[in-house]
């Protein structure tokens, strides 16, 4: 395969040689692996704002576009410090994955900007929210490629992005994004979508395990939208929640948290820190405590060689994109007693339930909440099966299951296709 500069990097990295061991099980020829793997389109830009201080600060910000064969590209946009094109590249190739997986008609994208959204103050976000989104018109539309929320935005700056493209268009374009506010046209279900789905996986994986949700115990990082979301809907199951961490404190408690108290703080002060003393434990630690289910649901590359062999969890869900690296999942491999939810099955609720906001807004038809929340269960179910009977049928991890069964369903769509001209 062709080396590209361009896209490099750890997280490019890992997505690239998880591609590599998918194509060698699929038997793809090497001529054949540059076009399913490379990028369609890699746009970047420079965003300048006006600061608070009345300085002018510029934003680097990116797009990656990765195939076009089965719809419009879909996926998230990150605003963090992290951001680069290798990281962009690999989370939108992720993303092509998951949409086939689930059977969607998109292909994988990704943005963001490299910044510290919790650096900005609610003018300076939506200032730059809005000249990413200016900046992107030409290269975006509800046809084309539709984003979404990912870690450091949320639904405000979807709607920003939304208003921004409309005012250009001069019409109300609500379907160019989707994880809206409902009264942008954004669906009923969205924001809770992806650890809602989350939960559900979990459950599924503790009934084929035959442990008792009642009384098990979870472990979060992360708790933003996926890990608070899937924290409240664990409690909700009867789980326990032992621990949970974002980046600015971790905290563990063998008797339980009260995750309603932790999401209430996080909704007044946008971080955890400052919500207990007493309670107050070290990040690493924590993801290494006896726990029933781990969720890592914050950054990629969260389990790693050095920390896999000292986990002492019976389920790893993946609510994060890529937390766990190759080699990590060797060691896990080898240990043969962790039930891997793998990514782009675990957290796949999001884009499911963007699909059917995309939907709704095209055809101006909106649904109820239950409507939304049974029709994401069914989606999960499917593919939560696809890849334990895949597993089992060729004894392989359920990783490598739900990565071949998306690579070989765009790769069949683009050689039924063709290749152009
Ligand atoms: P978010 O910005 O709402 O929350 C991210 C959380 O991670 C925050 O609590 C933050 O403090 C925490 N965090 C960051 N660095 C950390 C660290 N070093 N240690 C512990 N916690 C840390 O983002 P989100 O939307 O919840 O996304 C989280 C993950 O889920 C990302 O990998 C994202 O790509 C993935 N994901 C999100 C969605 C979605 O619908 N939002 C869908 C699929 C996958």
């Amino acid at each position: 395969m062709t080396q590209s500069s361009l896209y490099s990097g750890p997280v490019f990295d890992m997505a690239r040689r998880q591609f590599e061991g998918v194509a060698d099980y699929l038997d793809i020829a090497p001529d054949e692996r540059d076009r399913l793997l490379l990028p369609k389109r890699t746009i970047a830009v420079s965003c300048p704002i006006h600061r608070d201080d009345g300085s002018t600060a510029v934003f680097q910000g990116y797009r990656v576009q990765h195939h076009l064969t089965l719809g419009p590209t879909k996926g998230g946009t990150r605003f963090a410090p992290s951001v680069d094109v290798g990281e962009v590249a690999a989370l939108a190739v992720w993303m092509s994955w998951k949409c086939a997986l689930a059977g969607l008609p998109y292909g994988g994208g990704k943005g963001g900007i490299t910044v510290d959204p919790y650096a900005l103050s609610p003018r300076e976000l939506e200032a730059l929210s809005r000249r990413y989104m200016q900046e992107m018109i030409p290269f975006v539309g509800p046809h084309t490629d539709v984003m979404a929320p990912d870690m450091g935005t949320n639904e405000q700056v979807m709607a920003w992005f939304m208003d921004t493209y409309s005012m250009y268009q001069g019409q109300t374009v609500s379907e160019i994004v989707t994880g809206k506010p409902v009264e942008c046209g954004g669906t009923l279900g969205r924001r809770e979508a992806t650890g809602r789905g989350v939960a559900y996986l979990i459950g599924r994986a503790l009934e084929t395990l035959e442990i008792n949700a009642t009384g098990s115990t979870a472990i979060i990082q992360g708790f933003g939208n996926v890990g608070s979301v899937a924290a409240l809907s664990l409690a909700q199951r009867g789980i326990k929640i032992l621990g949970v961490s974002d980046h600015t404190a971790a905290y563990y408690d063998p008797k339980g948290l009260d995750v309603i108290q932790l999401d209430a703080h996080v909704r007044k002060n946008r971080v955890l820190k400052g919500f207990s003393s007493e309670l107050l434990f070290d990040p690493a630690e924590l993801l290494l405590q006896p726990c029933d289910i781990l969720v890592p649901a914050a950054m990629e590359r969260a389990i790693t060689a050095e920390n896999a062999s000292a986990l002492k969890c019976r389920i790893l869900a993946e609510g994060a994109n890529g937390p766990t690296t190759p080699e990590a999942d060797r060691v896990i491999e080898e240990r043969g007693d962790i039930f891997v939810i793998p990514d782009i099955l675990c957290n796949a609720g999001g884009v499911i339930v963007s699909y059917f906001e995309w939907v709704q807004g095209l055809q101006q038809y909106f649904w109820d909440e239950k409507e939304v929340g049974e029709k994401l269960e069914t989606a999960m179910e499917r593919s939560f099966q696809k890849v334990i009977r895949r597993a089992e049928r060729d004894g392989i991890s359920q990783r490598s299951a739900a990565l071949a069964i998306g690579v070989e369903t765009v790769r069949l769509s683009k050689s039924t296709r063709g290749l152009f001209p």
